[in-house]
């Protein structure tokens, strides 16, 4: 091999855990080599947050863990190595000012993507990181349990050798910003357990055509609850959107991590949006039946205007089978309640998720069990450390993936040093 090709640290994937491990790793003076296929780094956080990047989020470790589900608890040394301040710090010390908005996310000041990814990569080289773009590491070269090094596809094969590797390769959605699933393979390949990949926080598909016709239609301040099998499961507030093929936006993003698991079991799925989540039953019964009375001489369809954005008014008449043009005095007891329900109950029986390619996080990954938390090193190949979203974990939005992948970076990079 080439003398060339031997680092102390090799770190596979340019995203912003293994710029923070390979940055983290190099300001402690090891030699660090960052492979990353594409051509660029950061694909992926460049589009975050819709170009505007949350970041992070103002929560307390606890509520982070909490935002994780079942393998939250693995990712507390990550977070008490490296929180919410420290990524604010260190983006503040290369000229990133970050706010707090609504739901405590926090967002760059400047909102923009790549400009926070344009300054990650120019601290990463005054870190003294080496960098090679457009290459893809294809195998983990272990002997006797001990990472040795990696295979690399760029223009042709290469061999570097490495006391330790870090795998940060991202999971398997928008695979053309390069997070491909190709660490699944790479980490399968040294003996580790994949657990079953499948999509989070992506748009849920609907049985009946009413959310095509509704397409575009975004809905603020709105509950919409996750039902299964007639149970009620989980309840989101704020805003949501239909689409060509049924509902997306923030609420259903997140309802959609316990949808799929409840499609994948062949279960009823069923969302339930709430338009009027101020007013309960009897309180909307009232003010429908003060705005019947003040509009006792106009027709049905005149008078949900009051109530409800224009494009939802045919939907609203189809399903109440309330006739258009009803005179309101006209309308009977029932068919208010009708239209009451409706109002609080408009339901959508689920019938798939999105594909993969199309979530903003990849559930499943390299199982947690088989890496030492505190470390975030493998618990089956010595010197092999794990960072982000090729591990099993995934939270809803809100900034807590992002700062996971940086926290696991930083903590994979400072271990990695301190090993050698
Ligand atoms: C549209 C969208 C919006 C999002 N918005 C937010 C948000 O606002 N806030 C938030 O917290 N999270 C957000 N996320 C999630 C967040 O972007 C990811 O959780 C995060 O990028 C994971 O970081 P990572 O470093 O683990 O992986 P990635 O960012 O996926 O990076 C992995 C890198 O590894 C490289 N790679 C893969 N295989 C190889 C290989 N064999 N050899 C070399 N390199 C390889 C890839 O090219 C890629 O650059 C969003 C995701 C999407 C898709």
């Amino acid at each position: 091999m080439n003398t060339n090709n031997k680092y102390d640290i090799i770190v596979i994937g340019g995203g912003p855990a293994g710029i923070m491990a390979a940055g983290q790793a190099a300001l402690r003076g090891k030699k660090v080599l960052l492979f990353e296929k594409m051509e660029r780094l950061g694909r992926k956080l460049r589009i975050t947050g819709k170009g505007r990047c949350n970041l992070t989020n103002e929560a307390s470790i606890d509520e982070f863990i909490h935002h994780f589900g079942k393998n939250g608890r693995f990712l507390k040394p990550a977070f008490y190595s490296f929180f919410v301040n420290d990524l604010r710090n260190l983006l503040l010390q290369n000229g990133i000012t970050t706010i707090v908005e609504r739901g405590n996310r926090v967002f760059p000041e400047c909102e923009s993507a790549p400009i926070v990814t344009e300054a990650l990569i120019r601290w990463l080289g005054k870190t003294g990181c080496q960098i090679k773009t457009g290459n893809s590491v294809t195998k983990l070269l272990v002997r006797d349990n001990n990472i040795s090094g990696v295979d690399v596809q760029s223009n042709g094969k290469d061999r570097f050798a490495a006391d330790a590797v870090i795998l940060c390769t991202g999971g398997r959605s928008y695979p053309r910003t390069g997070s491909n699933g190709d660490g699944y393979k790479l980490a399968h390949e040294v003996g580790h357990n994949i657990v079953n990949i499948r999509p989070a926080l992506i748009p849920l598909e609907t049985a009946s055509n009413n959310a095509r016709r509704l397409q575009g239609l975004s809905l603020k301040n709105v509950t919409a609850s996750l039902w299964v099998n007639g149970k009620k499961q989980a309840e989101e507030f704020g805003e949501m959107l239909f689409a060509h093929f049924g509902l997306t936006g923030p609420i259903i993003l997140t309802l959609s991590r316990q949808a799929v698991d409840a499609l994948d079991q062949k279960s009823v799925v069923e969302i339930s949006i709430d338009l009027k989540p101020a007013l309960d039953y009897n309180t909307l019964d009232a003010r429908l039946l003060r705005d019947f009375r003040e509009h006792s001489k106009q027709q049905y369809q005149t008078l949900l205007k009051s109530l409800l954005p224009s494009s939802m008014i045919p939907v609203c008449i189809d399903l109440t089978r309330i006739p258009h043009d009803k005179i309101i005095s006209n309308i009977t007891l029932k068919e208010r309640q009708t239209l009451r329900n409706w109002l609080k109950d408009f339901r959508f029986t689920i019938s798939g998720y999105r594909p993969i390619e199309e979530a903003i996080i990849t559930a499943g990954g390299v199982s947690v069990k088989e890496i030492q938390s505190k470390t975030m090193e493998s618990r089956l190949v010595s010197k092999l450390y794990f960072a982000g979203e090729v591990m099993d974990i995934d939270a809803d939005t809100g900034g807590y993936n992002l700062q996971a992948a940086f926290s696991t970076g930083f903590l994979a990079g400072i271990s990695a040093n301190n090993k050698l």
